[in-house]
């Protein structure tokens, strides 16, 4: 044999050692678990050093490579382990939830025969909102219906949940059928600014959601009562005002929208009681103040203690010689269970009869607020009634009825409402700044 086919030999030979490592190392990469599946002795060691031409810097990079891959996997495993615990606390708390009764306010038991079904519209809103706890303490059953135009849950949310109470979102103007024994119709933007905002929205609630609730009455023969207010006497040209002064009122001015909106509820009260034989009432509301009053409603009684509380000037609209009369909610709420439980089917005037100068009032509130707040007459708003203060006579005489709660009393609950409001949103807007702050890039 010469040295030329010897060395061709040794070179074919080597070829071969060669290709069978190529091909154990394919078996090998090829294999899902990682693992040569066929194990000849000596071949992992070989793979080890394979591909022999591998840098330094590229074994360490394949090493930093693995180590962050396991990483990850571990990472993925911890990860699904904090969303099964999760999913696991969420479910007992879930669970607690439905186990834990909620607390709710005490309500009276009544029998099937006593219990009724009420249905109050407008009943997340400042007024509404204090009638449905009367009537839910009574232990009657109350369904709200509320657009949220100026109401809101939080003005009922205690009671969201108990089996006596249900709240749905609903717009009057649209018609509604339920089963219900008794009315009370709200359902209506109450302060100017808020009636003033969609004048026509106003008209189409208080005479489209007039007809619905009078038709619903009719249809299950419930007794409906009607909220009207001292608007419908206008700028009034009789002091005090009794029931049968039928009003002054600018039919096209900024507040006929409402003023003329109620007295047409009214009209078509009084029409469906003598055609379709229709129970009414109606209440002819004066200015009402209390807690749970929207904080931006812009009435006289929000904007003056508002004022007062931020030290900002208390805004006297006009030279504060025109005159209201405050009543507290409670007493109305009272008023207006009294009149729905009488026989009595004409208006009543159902407010307090104290009566103050705007000036006054301001006064009264910088007072009782305490604080360097200065009064200040500004642009007289226009068509605003220059004197308002309800002749009782006739709740007193039928209904046994009149206001309980001094203004005083009833004012000092209402600024201790507005501090809580204001102490409330600063938390709210400091904590949202938190947020903003930390999770803005
Ligand atoms: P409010 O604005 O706090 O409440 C009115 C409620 O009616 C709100 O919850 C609002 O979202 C809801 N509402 C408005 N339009 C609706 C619609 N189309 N469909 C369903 N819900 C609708 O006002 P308030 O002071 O509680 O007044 C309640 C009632 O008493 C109103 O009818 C108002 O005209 C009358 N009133 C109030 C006063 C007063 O001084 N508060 C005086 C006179 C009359
Ligand atoms: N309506 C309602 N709920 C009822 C019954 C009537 O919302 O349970 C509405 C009805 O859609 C109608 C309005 O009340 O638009 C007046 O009803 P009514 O029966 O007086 O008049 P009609 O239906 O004959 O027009
Ligand atoms: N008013 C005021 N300053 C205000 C808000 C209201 O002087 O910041 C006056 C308003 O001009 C009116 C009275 O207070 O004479 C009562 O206004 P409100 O809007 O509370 O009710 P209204 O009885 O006019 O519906």
């Amino acid at each position: 044999m010469t040295a030329t086919k010897k060395r061709l030999k040794i070179v074919a030979a080597i070829s071969l050692l060669l290709l069978l490592l190529v091909y154990l190392y394919r078996m090998a990469s090829f294999c899902p678990s990682g693992k040569v599946a066929v194990s000849v002795p000596g071949v992992e060691e070989v793979q080890a050093k394979w591909p022999p031409t591998e840098s330094p810097l590229q074994r360490s990079l394949q090493m930093a490579y693995e180590e962050q891959s396991s990483l990850i996997r571990e990472q993925k495993a911890e990860l699904q382990r904090t969303r099964e615990n999760l999913a696991r606390l969420e479910e007992q708390v879930r669970s607690l939830q439905t186990s834990t009764p909620r607390k709710y306010p005490k309500v009276k038991y009544l029998n099937y025969k006593n219990r009724k079904r009420i249905l109050i519209t407008g009943g997340a809103g400042f007024v509404g909102s204090h009638l449905v706890d009367d009537l839910m303490v009574q232990g009657h059953e109350v369904i709200v219906v509320d657009n949220f135009f100026t109401g809101r849950k939080r003005n009922v949310e205690h009671w969201l949940g108990h089996e006596n109470f249900e709240l749905i979102h609903h717009d009057i103007v649209n018609p509604l059928f339920i089963e219900i024994d008794e009315i009370y119709h709200l359902a209506s933007p109450a302060s100017p600014p808020h009636y003033m905002y969609n004048p026509v929205k106003t008209i189409k609630t208080n005479t489209m959601g007039t007809i619905n609730v009078l038709g619903l009455a009719k249809r299950v023969m419930a007794k409906v009562l009607i909220a009207s207010t001292s608007e419908v006497y206008g700028d009034p040209t009789v002091h005090p005002q009794p029931e049968t002064y039928w009003g002054h009122v600018n039919p096209i001015g900024p507040r006929a929208c409402y003023d003329e909106g109620k007295r047409v509820s009214e009209t078509l009260s009084y029409a469906y009681a003598k055609q379709e034989k229709v129970q009414v009432r109606v209440a002819r509301i004066f200015n009402t103040y209390g807690p749970r009053m929207h904080m931006n409603d812009g009435r006289v009684v929000s904007n003056f203690i508002l004022q007062a509380l931020r030290n900002e000037t208390i805004t006297v609209y006009g030279n504060g010689k025109q005159t209201r009369s405050f009543q507290y909610v409670s007493d109305l709420v009272d008023g207006m269970i009294a009149l729905m439980a009488s026989n009595y089917t004409q208006p009543v005037n159902l407010g307090n009869p104290v009566e103050q100068t705007i000036g006054e009032f301001a006064e009264i509130i910088k007072k009782l607020v305490g604080g360097p707040s200065v009064i200040k007459q500004s642009k007289a708003m226009e068509d605003d009634p220059q004197r308002r203060k309800p002749d009782i006579t006739r709740a007193r005489q039928l209904l046994h009825w009149e206001p309980k709660v001094p203004l005083e009393t009833g004012l000092q609950r209402t600024i201790s409402y507005f501090r809580n409001e204001l102490a409330r949103s600063d938390r709210f807007q400091e904590s949202s700044n938190k947020y903003f702050d930390t999770h803005t890039p």
